[in-house]
């Protein structure tokens, strides 16, 4: 669970119950700084002299906010529209995506109506009738670790469940599933976890939670019968990446229940960065032994317009074909998105 240094409450977040039982829980805790807000100026109550600790500052902050606009942002291909119930995240991982999204302090934010949102998401689902619409919600975020007090993920998820004509799916590098489990979710909710081999966590995903216990909170929900998956990404070519890849698929196959009401399925993405990304990172992580040597990488123009450094294409082919192979003939119940 994320305990913040500084929690940032916006003008009316405490209007709403979620945001008066975040005041209420760290109100008495010494350790935690509240804040409450007068204008909407958020960053300038975050310090840092130079742009490593405005970073790590930024991480360490929780704002908890109200969302005003209601209009969602699409989210294709994997769904239809983003639900904003957080944005930001406390991990630190080294090539995190949303490094290039969230500008020098990068806080975590809650939205404390999340009733307003999930009436929103009520009305594009009525939109799109008889089809089933499809909601993503971590965008831009990892949800789960503030989850213990927000308990946003829990209405979504059972608001969703209780709806034939939409679905809900979100990506996690943590594990505070525990008050996810009883819920009824009927099937409705596709959880996926962000795993790794250990040499890639303990190296570059700081602040996360480690293999093993995204590995437990994986197997308490499939066991609770979500639709579970595994997105092994980035994956890196580096001394006995075959052999740590392949105990990662083995210890998934033999921890997950057998009798899985759904295919438990796989998303692989080898490394790959912009320069944008690569410059942040530079700034952030100046000691980062992150593998972004343009020479050694091939350009690709990627569908939105900008230009990414990827693995050379054998290396593509060896990490497809092997993860490939290795999920074919370890798993029975699975589906296999995509290896890019
Ligand atoms: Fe980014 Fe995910 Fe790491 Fe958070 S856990 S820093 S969202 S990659």
């Amino acid at each position: 669970m994320f305990i913040p240094k500084r929690i940032i409450f916006e003008k009316e977040a405490l209007d709403y119950d979620l945001g008066k039982e975040i005041y209420n829980k760290f109100k008495e805790n010494d350790k935690v700084k509240i804040i409450k807000l007068t204008s909407n100026k958020v960053k300038q109550h975050i310090p840092g002299e130079d742009v490593p600790s405005q970073y790590k500052e930024g991480k360490k902050t929780l704002v908890v906010g109200v969302k005003k606009s209601l209009k969602f942002q699409t989210c294709k291909p994997s769904a239809h529209y983003q639900l904003p119930l957080v944005s930001g995240c406390m991990g630190q991982c080294e090539y995190c995506y949303l490094n290039t999204k969230l500008g020098d302090k990068p806080f975590a934010k809650v939205h404390a109506n999340i009733d307003d949102i999930l009436n929103q998401a009520q009305k594009y689902i009525n939109e799109r009738l008889p089809e089933i619409t499809i909601f993503e919600g971590a965008a831009t975020s990892d949800p789960i670790p503030v989850e213990p007090y927000t308990h946003s993920l829990e209405k979504a998820i059972v608001f969703f469940g209780k709806d034939e004509n939409a679905r809900f799916r979100f990506v996690t590098k943590f594990n505070d599933v525990d008050s996810l489990i009883n819920l009824e979710h009927n099937g409705h909710t596709e959880v996926r976890f962000s795993i790794n081999t250990s040499s890639v966590i303990n190296k570059y995903e700081h602040a996360t939670a480690s293999r093993d216990k995204r590995i437990e909170a994986s197997m308490k929900m499939a066991k609770a019968g979500y639709p579970v998956g595994f997105l092994i990404a980035p994956v890196f070519i580096y001394p006995n990446w075959k052999e740590e890849y392949h105990d990662l698929l083995v210890e998934l196959k033999d921890k997950l229940p057998e009798d899985l009401k759904f295919p438990v399925t796989f998303e692989i993405i080898s490394h790959r960065y912009t320069t944008t990304a690569k410059n942040i990172i530079l700034q952030v992580f100046p000691k980062n032994e992150l593998p972004m040597n343009d020479e050694e990488r091939k350009f690709k123009y990627g569908q939105f317009g900008y230009g990414k450094y990827v693995y050379p294409k054998e290396n593509i082919d060896a990490i497809k074909e092997f993860f490939k192979k290795e999920i074919e003939t370890l798993f029975e119940n699975k589906e296999i998105k995509y290896i890019i």
